[in-house]
Formats: C-alpha cells, structure tokens, sequence
C-alpha cells in the first residue's frame, strides 16, 4: 500500500487514481442503467466523468489533511513539548514538577489519535519512573559515599530509605561480635527490641528478605498515637554473601511494588557502605586501643585529652587528672614472669575502668603507668575517685601458680583551673609530681595537689 515515504502523498496518489478509475468505469455503469450508448461513448462524457473522479479525489485528499493531518499535527507539537519539559526536569532532578500539563498530553478522542496520545503518556509515565528511581540512587549513593562514620551512614541512610519507600519508620540493625545492635533507627517504639524480633533475626540468617503482614511485633510513634504499622519489610543486608545487617522498613498504609523495588536498589550500595564503615570503625578502634588493656593508648588518649583540655578551658568547666602506677611492679615481673605481669596490667585497667563514669578518658601513658581524664571533676571528685580505685584494685587479686598476688598503685591527681597551670602538658607534670608524692610518702596512696 506505501509508495513513498510521505503518507499523505500516497494517500493522493491512491485517490486521484481511484478518482480517474472511477471516471472510466462509470460510463459503463452508466450505460447498465439503460442510458443510450449514443449518448453515453463519447469522448466528451469520459472526460468529463474522469475530471469529476479527480476532483473528488482531491477534495478528499484536502479533508484527509485539514481533519486528520491538523490533529497529528497537534499531537506531535504536544509530544514535542513533552519531551522538551521531561529533558528540561530530568536536568534540574525534580521529578515533582513533571505535572500532568507539564509531561503529558490530552488524548480526548476515542480512535488511534487518542490512543496514541495515552501510549504516548503511558511511555512518559513509566520514564518519569525510572528518573525518579536513578535520582533515588544518585542522592542515595552521594549519601553513602559522603559517610564513613558507621552511626551517621546508618543515620542518614535510614533517613533516606524511609524517604525512597515512603515507609513510616524503620531501623538499620548491624552486626557486631555475633550479635545484632540497632545501629539507627527512626519512629519505632523501643528499637532495642527489634534486635531479638524473630523476623529480624530470620532475615539475618536466611540472608533474605520478606514482606510482611501483621504481626510483626514492631510498634511505631505516630505524630499523634502508637500504632501497628499495616506492613513490614525486613530485609537483610548482605555483602560477599555474608549478612552483616538487616533493614526494617514500616508502613501505616503498606508498601507498593515500586518501593519494595526501589529497597532494592539501595541494598547493594547500602552493604558495601556499611562494609566500609564496619572496617573503618575497627581500624580506628585499633589505631586507639592498646591491645593489651583495652584502653586507649597513648598517641590517641592524648588527642582527647587534648581536647577535654580545649573544652574545660573554653567552658571554664574544671578538668580533673589521675595519674596512676603499680607500685613495686618490677618485683611482679621478676617473680612471675612478664605473662602474670601482663595480667596484672590488664586487671588494673579493667579494674581502674570500672571505677571511672562514662565520660571519662583511660589511656596507658608508659609501661604500667595509667592517666585518667576525668571531665568535670574537682579535687574534691578526684580524691574520691582516685581513692575508689586505689581500693578496688588493692582488693583484687591475681593467680599466680598457686598463689594469689595483690598489688597495689599509688596515684597522683589534680584538678583545673582549680590549680594553676601553664598548659595542659604543665596539667600532666602536676599530677606526675602528685605521683611522686603518692609514691615517696609510701606507696598504694593517692595524693591530690
Ligand atoms: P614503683 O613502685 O616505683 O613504680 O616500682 P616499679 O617496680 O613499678 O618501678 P617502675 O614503675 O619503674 O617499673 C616499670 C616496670 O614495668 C618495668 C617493666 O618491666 C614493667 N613493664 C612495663 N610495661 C610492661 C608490660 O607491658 N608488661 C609487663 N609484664 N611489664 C611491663
Ligand atoms: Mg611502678
Ligand atoms: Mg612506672
């Protein structure tokens, strides 16, 4: 039927052509309906019945292209405009303003035309859908590549999967040392919980993910009200096919298959992110730690205690500092050995730890040499403390073989500004000079200056 590449041309040439064979073939019919062929073969007649085909053939091609040729028209104008508008929105990353006057067209007319304009949304719609997705996983991915902090990545990351999932609440649940901890958490009623939910906890081990119906035993803080969310989603979090996490996603109204596709998407990154940040976290607790004790050591201990300095002197909030040693300790090792010695050091760090509130700094400063920075704490305070520890670990023992060795420590302390210091280093000399004290005036003693 296609003769060129112009579909109204061909239309013309099949209409003209139709007309002219119209005009031959009429004089015939012409003839059947009695009319005398005197009258009828004449040159004349089929000339003038060929002219009338023409003309009706050219009429029609005209119709054909001011009916059917304006409204194609129109309707690739719309679909222009569209594609101008969705490019124009696709750039600027907000897939909110693809409106319907913005990115669809009308199809008001009930034949191809009009259902070539719904096709035509239906494509635009499903594009729209899929920027909005690729949006989701750039802001996403720019998330996750701007955080290497495990709490703040769990924190922003729940953020924006709640955000992508239109959830209602949710929590990321990671694993440390064989078990489960919350890690963030948003609108969920006592997320501790969560981390002994049976579904969280098959999740983890089965390594997959489940949609869920109530109930799930997950309770979400409303803005007004608690209440049971309608669904869950459990997912687990899975990097070289080892599960390291489990995100929890509630919704009041349940989820739609685009959300839970969209989770998805966000897993994968979400795992290596999270793989990072468990990596990152270790190495800096081992950059910190003495291996030994458990305590800071002394190049990081001292970055603190630099900026507890910085605070007190900034807040004018006293800062208070203990420094502790084992007395006769040489005598230890050379008994027992450096193994038993090394226990003992590990029970007066325990011990000393124990004796300290939360705030406050433990670092090994030297060998068997111990200094506790305790915020906020007068010489008062300090006395106190420093004398708790000083007891407990006088009460504490250590087995040796067959015996029970005790030891002691003797500690020196001070406080700021109750004290006058030059610097924080000057801070330090002070309490070592307590120290000395402790230790001249006969050991397993505190002394506060
Ligand atoms: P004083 O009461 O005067 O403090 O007597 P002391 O014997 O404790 O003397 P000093 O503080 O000088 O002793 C330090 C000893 O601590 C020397 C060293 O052998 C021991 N030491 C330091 N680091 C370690 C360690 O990591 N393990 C063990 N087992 N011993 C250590
Ligand atoms: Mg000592
Ligand atoms: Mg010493």
């Amino acid at each position: 039927m296609r003769i060129t590449h112009r579909v109204f041309t061909d239309l013309a040439i099949w209409m003209t052509g139709f007309g002219l064979l119209m005009g031959v073939v009429f004089p015939f019919f012409v003839l059947l309906m009695g009319i005398p062929s005197e009258f009828v073969m004449k040159p004349w007649f089929f000339a003038t019945c060929m002219t009338a085909g023409l003309l009706v053939g050219a009429a029609n091609i005209w119709l054909a292209k001011a009916i059917v040729g304006k409204r194609l028209r129109i309707l690739a104008d719309h679909m222009n405009y569209v594609k101008t508008n969705l490019l124009e929105i696709a750039n600027q990353g907000d897939m909110e303003k693809c409106t319907p006057e913005n990115c669809f067209i009308e199809g008001d007319s009930d034949d191809e035309i009009g259902e070539s304009a719904r096709a035509f949304n239906r494509l635009v719609q499903a594009l729209a859908d899929s920027f909005r997705d690729v949006f989701a996983v750039r802001m996403f991915t720019e998330m996750l590549t701007s955080h290497l902090h495990l709490e703040k990545l769990a924190d922003k990351a729940i953020e924006q999967l709640i955000q992508h999932t239109n959830a209602n609440a949710g929590a990321v649940l990671i694993e440390e040392n064989g078990e489960l901890r919350v890690a963030a958490s948003i609108g969920i009623k006592n997320p501790a919980r969560l981390a002994e939910n049976d579904h969280v906890k098959r999740a983890f081990d089965t390594k997959v993910g489940k949609r869920l119906t109530l109930p799930t035993g997950i309770v979400v803080e409303g803005v007004l009200a608690e209440f049971r969310p309608k669904e869950t989603c459990v997912a687990s979090i899975v990097y070289k096919g080892a599960a390291i996490g489990v995100i929890v996603l509630a919704s009041a109204a349940g989820f739609i298959t685009e959300e839970i596709n969209r989770l998805e998407l966000f897993r994968q990154g979400l795992a290596l992110a999270l793989h990072n940040a468990l990596i990152y976290d270790r190495l800096q607790r081992l950059a910190a730690i003495d291996p030994l004790t458990g305590v800071f050591n002394r190049r990081f201990g001292m970055i603190r205690f630099h900026e507890e300095y910085g605070r007190a002197v900034r807040t004018n909030i006293q800062l208070g500092v203990v420094m502790f040693d084992i007395d006769w300790f040489k005598k230890v090792n050379d008994t027992y050995g450096h193994m038993i010695g090394d226990r003992v050091l590990i029970m007066v760090a325990k011990t000393a730890r124990s004796a300290l509130r939360e705030g406050d700094v433990l670092l090994r400063y030297g060998g068997e040499e111990f200094l506790a920075i305790l915020p906020a704490a007068s010489s008062k305070d300090i006395m106190k403390i420093a004398e708790r520890m000083r007891r407990l670990v006088e009460d504490q023992t250590v087995k040796a073989d067959d015996t029970d060795i005790r030891i002691t420590i003797s500690a020196g302390g001070v406080s700021f500004p109750e004290t006058d210091v030059r610097d924080e280093m000057d801070l330090i000399k002070k309490a070592d000079e307590a120290l000395y004290m402790a230790k001249n005036t006969g050991r397993n003693r505190v002394v506060v200056l």
